[in-house]
């Protein structure tokens, strides 16, 4: 049970790091020193191991206050001591890296990454929040009966860089289709149409090899919402590395590779059988009889990708967008309908078309 925290804390001058995506080296705002990925990497390294090594009894120590209040959330809770401040943190089991709340200092808890748990992968932030926040308003634009209370008032409650743990999935999936199509051409005579239809037994064999395709593994990420940001752009894949995690919230993942393996290769399939259907050309209608795929499956790799999450509130209601860090692609909840906007655009609509009408109708007569 991870309980040690590490603070990234500038080395010059002990301010909070946080790792920049315009320069993708680390900052500090308090003295402007930057650093890259590799030199805080090396000088946290030993502290990490540290926090890794600490007893487990001391562990239980710290987590005895914690079971002492309810036993079913005390198992989904862990209590950290921030290095800086000395406060006590009171976080979620898959916390990885998060913020101290009374410091502000960026904390990793370095146990999250050891072992099994270790990402292969990351794909560092490319974009900043000021990004988000003008993605979402684009995302408002084109939608006339959006409320004007939900863009004017629209104070972002929230804005958070997430480090969403994904699962990629390589394998090879065979594939096996077979239906019936048919062609017809026809010719009149002087006194008939004749028209012929041929039928036609198609059959297809394919074999497609897929590489890092992603599910997220965390159960906190609404599954759609991750699916439709894709895709990220793996040139920007690296090895993993703590030091890209200051400045932003990271989980260790909670759906495991079988889980999601599931909902993987449904979406194999489903590719693989219209990649084959998209070769049946040629014939004028087709009908598919059966279909067969086998998977098998190759590595999984573990990866930590950038998501920017905000929500806001409406008439107490939640609503929450995500955008890709790396694209600036973003998908959001169905925004609210100002019925009175749509009214007034209906009557609007229907005024014209009756005036339309009195112009048509004025020229017909005095015609
Ligand atoms: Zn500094
Ligand atoms: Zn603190």
């Amino acid at each position: 049970m991870p309980e040690q925290l590490t603070n990234y804390q500038c080395p010059n001058c002990n301010g909070p790091l946080r790792f920049d995506p315009v320069s993708s080296k680390l900052k500090c705002d308090s003295c402007g020193s930057t650093f890259t990925v590799d030199e805080i990497d090396k000088v946290f390294f030993e502290k990490n191991q540290e926090a890794i090594s600490v007893d487990a009894e001391k562990k239980q120590q710290e987590n005895a206050e914690l079971l002492q209040w309810n036993e079913e959330e005390a198992k989904n809770m862990r209590a950290y001591n921030c290095p800086s401040c000395g406060a006590q943190l009171i976080s979620d089991a898959n916390t990885a890296a998060t913020r101290c709340p009374y410091c502000g200092n960026p904390t990793v808890v370095p146990a999250q990454f050891e072992g099994s748990l270790k990402p292969d992968y990351v794909i560092p932030f490319k974009l900043i929040k000021e990004d988000a926040v003008k993605e979402l308003k684009n995302f408002y634009k084109g939608k006339p009966f959006l409320p004007k209370a939900f863009t004017e008032s629209n104070h972002i409650e929230e804005i958070k860089g997430v480090y969403v743990p994904f699962w990629l999935y390589d394998g090879t999936v065979d594939a096996h289709l077979r239906g019936s199509a048919t062609t017809s051409s026809s010719y009149e005579t002087d006194d008939e149409i004749v028209t012929t239809t041929r039928h036609f037994r198609i059959e297809r064999d394919g074999t497609v090899e897929f590489q890092k395709v992603p599910a997220d593994g965390s159960s906190k990420m609404p599954d759609d919402f991750m699916d439709s940001i894709e895709p990220f752009d793996y040139k920007d894949l690296v090895p993993f590395q703590m030091s890209y995690l200051p400045g932003y919230l990271a989980d260790k993942y909670d759906v495991s590779i079988e889980e999601d393996a599931e909902r993987v290769n449904q979406r194999i399939k489903n590719t693989t059988i219209s990649l084959l259907e998209e070769t049946v050309t040629g014939y004028q209608t087709y009908v598919s009889d059966k279909t067969n795929t086998t998977i098998t499956p190759g590595t999984v790799h573990y990866a930590f990708l950038p998501v920017w999450l905000l929500s806001t509130q409406y008439q107490g209601k939640n609503y929450l967008f995500a955008m890709n860090g790396q694209t600036g692609k973003m998908i959001g909840d169905d925004l609210p309908i100002d019925k009175t906007k749509m009214i007034l655009r209906f009557l609007l609509i229907t005024v014209i078309g009756i005036a339309l009408l009195y112009v048509i109708l004025f020229q017909v007569m005095g015609a």
